[in-house]
C-alpha cells in the first residue's frame, strides 16, 4: 500500500477513488471522517487520504489523477449578462440572480 492523494476534502477523495477504481485501480480511502477530527491533530494527518494497493499502479493512477484535474479545468462556464457571475455550461438559470441564459 502506498499513500497516492491527500485530498483537501472528502468528495475530492472519494471522486478519484472512484475513478481509479474504474481504471481497474485498486484504492482506499483513509480519513474520510477526518472533518471531524480536525483540530484534534495536525492537518496533513487529519485529511482524507487515497492509497494504492499496488505501487505498480502509481504510474496509471497519476495519468487517472491529471485527467480528473483536466476535467474540472476545462468545466464549461457561462457568464450571467444580468450580474456577472459564472454559472456551470449546464445550468439554465444563474445561480446568483436566477435570469435565464
Ligand atoms: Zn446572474
Amino acid at each position: 500500500m502506498i499513500l497516492f492523494y491527500t485530498a483537501r476534502q472528502r468528495f475530492d477523495a472519494y471522486l478519484l477513488a472512484d475513478r481509479l477504481k474504474q481504471a481497474g485501480i485498486r484504492t482506499h480511502v483513509f480519513n474520510e471522517h477526518a472533518a471531524s477530527i480536525v483540530g484534534d491533530v495536525p492537518p496533513d494527518v487529519a485529511q482524507p487520504q487515497v492509497w494504492l494497493e499496488r505501487e505498480q499502479d502509481r504510474e496509471r493512477a497519476t495519468i487517472v489523477l491529471e485527467r480528473m484535474n483536466a476535467d474540472a479545468r476545462n468545466a464549461e462556464v457561462v457568464t450571467c449578462a444580468a450580474c456577472r457571475e459564472e454559472s456551470p455550461a449546464h445550468f439554465d438559470l444563474c445561480w446568483n440572480c436566477g435570469a435565464a441564459f
